[in-house]
């Protein structure tokens, strides 16, 4: 990361504003601690397993969708209201990859609605996109984990097939995962997000940038200057990605 100046701290200030992150913001109520985890993963077989791995790995939009729609291989099918596939551009560059279905998200189909949603628009505004256009927008997991609790391990392995084969489909050049879960599970790591920050990673071979949550970022306003930093970071590293001309 280049270092701090009076001109940059300026632009700083006035991008946080764009971003809606001035000190009016206010915290909404704080996401509940784990609830109790009421899932139990089916015992698949090896083969059942590999099976549904690689019917998943053949599927085209259609049928991935239809098949999330009746997805019952963990125990957060129990629980939801819609499944939350994933929403916006598909052949896009920027792919954004959040933790799970909140209570709106479950209402409404949607990922990223109410105010994290609107955060996270802002932030993409900051670099220049607009949902829908170059930009999707995915979960780890499609299913809302109760009591917004964090997904289990067997319920992020049971759903990881679907977001592998949405980055099969889109081939994004770049991923921000948004939280410690996405980053965690895209990475395959135990490590915190502020160590995980300000450094280009890999999933897949696609060029990989952690950054906060919005979710946290309206509890931790702390944290706010740190994720335009990820975003000008991301965006330097799209322009580089680019090709040229
Ligand atoms: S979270 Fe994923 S694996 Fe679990 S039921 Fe929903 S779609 Fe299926």
């Amino acid at each position: 990361m280049t270092p701090d100046n009076p001109s940059r701290r300026s632009r700083r200030k006035e991008v946080l504003r764009e971003l809606g992150l001035g000190p009016l913001w206010r915290a909404r109520a704080p996401m509940g601690p784990s609830a109790a985890q009421d899932t139990i993963a089916p015992a698949f077989p090896a083969d059942a397993i590999a099976g549904r791995v690689a019917a998943i790995r053949s599927m085209d939009w259609s049928e991935l969708e239809a098949s999330v729609a009746a997805c019952t291989a963990c125990g957060l099918c129990r629980s939801r209201t819609h499944t939350v596939f994933g929403v916006g551009d598909r052949r896009a560059d920027w792919l954004c990859v959040g933790e799970g279905p909140g209570a709106e998200e479950d209402a409404r189909g949607e990922p990223f609605v109410g105010p994290s949603g609107r955060l996270l628009d802002n932030m993409l505004a900051a670099v220049g996109l607009m949902r829908g256009r170059g930009v999707y927008i995915a979960n780890i997991v499609k299913c809302r984990p109760p009591g917004n609790r964090n997904p289990a391990p067997d319920e992020m392995e049971q759903c990881a097939p679907y977001l592998a084969r949405q980055i099969e489909l889109i081939q994004p050049r770049l991923i921000v995962t948004l939280g410690r879960i996405a980053a965690q599970n895209l990475l395959h790591t135990d490590a915190s997000i502020a160590s995980l920050r300000g450094r280009l990673h890999r999933h897949a071979g696609i060029p990989v940038i952690v950054t906060y949550h919005p979710a946290y970022l309206l509890r931790t306003l702390a944290d706010k200057a740190k994720v335009w930093e990820d975003l000008c970071f991301a965006r330097s590293t799209m322009q580089d990605l680019m090709p040229a001309g």
